[in-house]
């Protein structure tokens, strides 16, 4: 068929270099990627790829491991081979291990200078390591973890003092003519990383890693991330994301994907477009919707329904949508494509919906 037209979106990407985490593009007009860590240990190495599986499964661009000791470098050759994406060692602390992480056949390193005593003089030795590997970096800034000089200077991890020490460790590699780097700003408050981000765009060309760190459980980190990703994402800022939650990295990817379908920067799967119900609801909205949308969850096409209780919004918003159903009077009326193709009883709307997607998800292109 046609090939759709692109989706709108809020504004151009910024523009940023491109580099390589193996064989994802990161920067420049590459699709802004999805990224999680795994939370088994990674000395465990069969539980760390199944966790990359799943991972990979939901979507996931790149991983990431951490390497605390010997014995994580040492397991990092294998998940780095078997692994279908590609494998970022997390180091803080030992630029040994990020040696080791190069020999290992990670497609990237991820180094937090303000965790690395003396990092300044190894700068050049990684780099040329880095170099020789086709290895990329990420300087990662956390407010957490932010060089001691720069805590006296601002008193605190101001965004002026994220950006102060990532463009200085910037400065370092780049004095050994490295460029193959991201960089990030984290902090837990979205304010003041967007602030960040907000400056460190504007002092050079580095793709940026977002993320907003330590952001909580589920529900809050959820809403942290979108509402700060949002902010930067809009206006072009971000090449990579990874969401933070206090949960399963699993949940992780999903949030992060939802956010770039939600700004049009990926394309929409399955979308439920559901009414909050309200006096008028002729049905309970609520059920409905979570069961059509259990229901049909992971369906690997770009498939919208339109689940509304009355006759207000209801014919419209179906019709619009490829699927859905407008309630009233205790039955639904369900609508494919625009047309009503039958009236159903309230018991039978959510098999109904379940099975015409199905029928539809056969008929589109899957990726
Ligand atoms: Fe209320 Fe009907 Fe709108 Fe749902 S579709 S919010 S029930 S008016």
């Amino acid at each position: 068929g046609m090939p759709a037209a692109p989706a709108t979106v809020l504004a151009p990407r910024r523009k940023s270099r491109k580099i390589k985490v193996g064989r994802v593009d990161v920067g420049g007009d590459a699709p802004v990627s999805v990224q999680s860590m795994t939370t088994t240990p990674t000395t465990d190495i069969n539980a760390t790829l199944q966790q990359i599986a799943e991972l990979t499964a939901a979507g996931c661009d790149i991983v990431r491991v951490a390497c605390p000791s010997q014995d994580d470098a040492d397991a990092l050759p294998i998940i780095a081979k078997k692994s279908q994406i590609p494998v970022i060692a997390d180091i803080h602390f030992q630029p040994r291990y990020v040696f080791a992480a190069i020999d290992a056949g990670c497609a990237a390193v991820r180094v937090n200078p303000g965790n690395i005593r003396k990092f300044d003089d190894q700068v050049g030795a990684i780099a040329r390591a880095a170099k020789d590997a086709g290895v990329s970096l990420r300087i990662g800034v956390n407010a957490g973890s932010l060089d001691k000089r720069l805590l006296e200077k601002y008193g605190k991890a101001t965004p002026e003092a994220l950006v102060e020490s990532a463009v200085w460790e910037a400065s370092l590699f780049e004095e050994h003519d490295f460029h193959d780097f991201k960089i990030s700003v984290k902090h837990h408050d979205p304010v003041i990383m967007v602030r960040a981000y907000e400056l460190l765009a504007e002092r050079g060309d580095w793709p940026l890693h977002l993320g907003v760190t330590e952001a909580g459980p589920t529900f809050q980190g959820t809403i942290k991330s979108a509402t700060a990703f949002g902010a930067l994402l809009s206006r072009g800022i971000g090449d990579t994301i990874r969401v933070s939650l206090s949960a399963p990295p699993v949940e992780e990817v999903k949030v992060g994907i939802q956010i770039l379908q939600s700004l049009n920067l990926r394309e929409r799967k399955l979308e439920i477009v559901s009414c909050p119900s309200c006096g008028r609801a002729q049905v309970d909205v609520y059920t409905l919707a979570e069961r059509v949308s259990a229901g049909l969850e992971g369906l690997p096409v770009p498939l919208r329904v339109a689940v509304m209780g009355c006759v207000v919004n209801g014919p419209g918003e179906a019709r619009e949508a490829d699927l859905g159903v407008a309630s009233g009077n205790g039955k639904g009326q369900i609508f494919v494509k625009g047309e009503v193709i039958k009236t159903v009883p309230e018991a039978l709307i959510v098999e109904t919906l379940i099975e015409e997607a199905l029928r539809l998800a056969e008929d589109m292109p899957h990726n």
